[in-house]
């Protein structure tokens, strides 16, 4: 059986995963394709827990992504009832060398993320049980904290899935050549874009990958 696909999106990492989300959403026919699984234990987006916080020191474009990406984790886990997002908060320390520290808080200011700054006297106070040798200053990012990552990425798949995107287990083999790419090539076998998507379980090529 010969399936068509807009797009295929190699990798269900978070990145891969979000990715196959919103095009699925906006009416693409995706195929995702993962060596080994979502958040698997060889992927970056393994593990329990991952930060999520705003404040990358001067690096504003983190901070505008991460905002954004923090609201649709958010919308994502009310709609699909489940919580693995606590916001925990994120707590900044820096010593003598406080410049990160001092850009994240310009930037978080210009981006209306709520924040506090500690002196070493207040820290002491406030979090007694730190043990805060060479720290002369904090941020405290409230509305931040973490997200249980393995199990949050394997849900955008699901869910994914739940919208229509097609997910194959399989390895591609790294493209050849400049462009646009003609196929891609699973664990075995080559398929070239003009039959489109051959899903056969070790044979995938999506049609017009972009
Ligand atoms: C130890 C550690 C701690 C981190 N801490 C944080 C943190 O606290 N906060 C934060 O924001 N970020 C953190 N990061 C960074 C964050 O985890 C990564 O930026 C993110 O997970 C990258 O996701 P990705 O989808 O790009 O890659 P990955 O999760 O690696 O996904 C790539 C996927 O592609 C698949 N794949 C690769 N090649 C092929 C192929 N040829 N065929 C088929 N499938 C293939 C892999 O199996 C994998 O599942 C951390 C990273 C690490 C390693």
């Amino acid at each position: 059986m010969t399936t068509r696909f807009d797009v295929a999106v190699i990798g269900a990492g978070v990145f891969g995963a979000w990715t196959a989300w919103h095009l699925g959403r906006r009416g693409k026919r995706v195929l995702l394709v993962d060596a080994y699984g979502p958040a698997n234990a060889r992927a970056s987006s393994a593990g329990e827990s991952r930060i999520i916080r705003m404040g990358y020191g001067a690096d504003e474009l983190y901070t505008r992504w991460s905002q954004k990406s923090l609201v649709q984790w958010k919308e994502f886990f009310a709609a699909t009832r489940q919580n693995l997002f606590h916001e925990t908060g994120v707590l900044w320390l820096a010593g003598k060398e406080d410049t990160r520290l001092r850009e994240a808080a310009d930037t978080l200011r210009r981006y209306g993320v709520p924040f506090e700054e500690f002196t070493r006297a207040e820290l002491d106070k406030r979090y007694p049980q730190i043990e805060l040798d060479g720290i002369r200053r904090g941020l405290l990012e409230p509305k931040s904290g973490v997200l249980m990552a393995r199990r949050a990425v394997a849900a955008v798949v699901d869910e994914a899935v739940r919208g229509g995107v097609e997910y194959r287990v399989a390895q591609i083999a790294e493209p050849r050549g400049a462009g646009e790419l003609n196929a891609v090539i699973a664990s075995s076998g080559v398929a070239d874009r003009g039959g489109g998507v051959c899903l056969c379980l070790r044979c995938v090529v999506g049609k017009g990958l972009s």
